[in-house]
């Protein structure tokens, strides 16, 4: 594992946090990286969010209070070291039209890869809790227009649809059938979406997932 200083890191939603450190080494949009604080506790995978190009490496997490690492994790402060492993994984997007459906922090590969230059094609939509789950959506909607969707579960916000993401894709006629559908989040999310898509005519081959457990 390689130390690291953190050169910056906040907040971003309540138990949200993006941490900045320095590029020490190159990645592909999509790919993860092993993280710790201390040689006690196993690594945990993260999804690299920062694109390509971007002179540092940024890693979007969730502070779940019971775990192992990330209560740690979240106290650290700008100068101080983690440890990381060298970037691995083939979540990697290939360029041709897609829908990249994420829940929470599984909007990290997306923006990573939206960062790294794919722009075009795309569909972007998120499901998340709250107003505050919507990670980067300034960027999105500048970037995507309509062809970004925030699904919100708790509050009836405008400019977004009212329900899980899982809801919003069941309440779809059609969909298209001849591009491929990029999937992120938890287990539940990535099983629950996966069934929708088959369900609706959607080659198995067709659907590529990340799963955070
Ligand atoms: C490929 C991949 C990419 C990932 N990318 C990201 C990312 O970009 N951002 C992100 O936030 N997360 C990501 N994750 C999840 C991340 O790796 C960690 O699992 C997460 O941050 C929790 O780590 P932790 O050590 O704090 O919690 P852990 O100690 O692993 O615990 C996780 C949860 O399980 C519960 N738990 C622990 N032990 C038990 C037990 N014995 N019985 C019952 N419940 C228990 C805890 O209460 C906690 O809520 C990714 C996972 C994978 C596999």
């Amino acid at each position: 594992m390689l130390p690291l200083t953190i050169t910056g890191i906040s907040e971003i939603a309540p138990d949200v946090y993006l941490i900045s450190l320095p590029k020490s080494f190159d990645f592909k949009a999509g790919q993860v990286v092993g993280i710790t604080t201390s040689q006690e506790i196993p690594p945990r995978l993260y999804s690299i969010a920062s694109g390509e190009k971007d002179p540092e490496l940024w890693i979007l997490f969730n502070l779940k209070p019971e775990g192992r690492l990330t209560p740690d994790l979240s106290l650290k402060k700008n100068g101080e070291q983690i440890y990381i492993s060298p970037p691995s994984g083939a979540f990697l997007y290939d360029g041709n039209p897609a829908w990249w459906l994420a829940s929470g922090t599984g909007i990290a590969p997306f923006y990573s890869m939206f960062r790294s230059g794919h722009r075009k094609n795309i569909r972007l939509i998120h499901g998340g809790r709250n107003a505050n789950s919507f990670y980067f959506s300034g960027e999105f909607i500048s970037a995507f227009g309509n062809n970004y969707l925030r699904c919100c579960s708790g509050d009836a916000l405008p400019g977004m649809y009212h329900g899980r993401l899982t809801q919003w894709l069941l309440e779809q006629e059609h969909l298209p059938l001849d591009i491929k559908y990029y999937l992120c989040g938890s287990a539940e999310m990535v099983i629950e979406t996966r069934d929708i898509l088959i369900s609706k005519g959607i080659p198995f081959q067709s659907v590529v997932a990340e799963i955070y457990f």
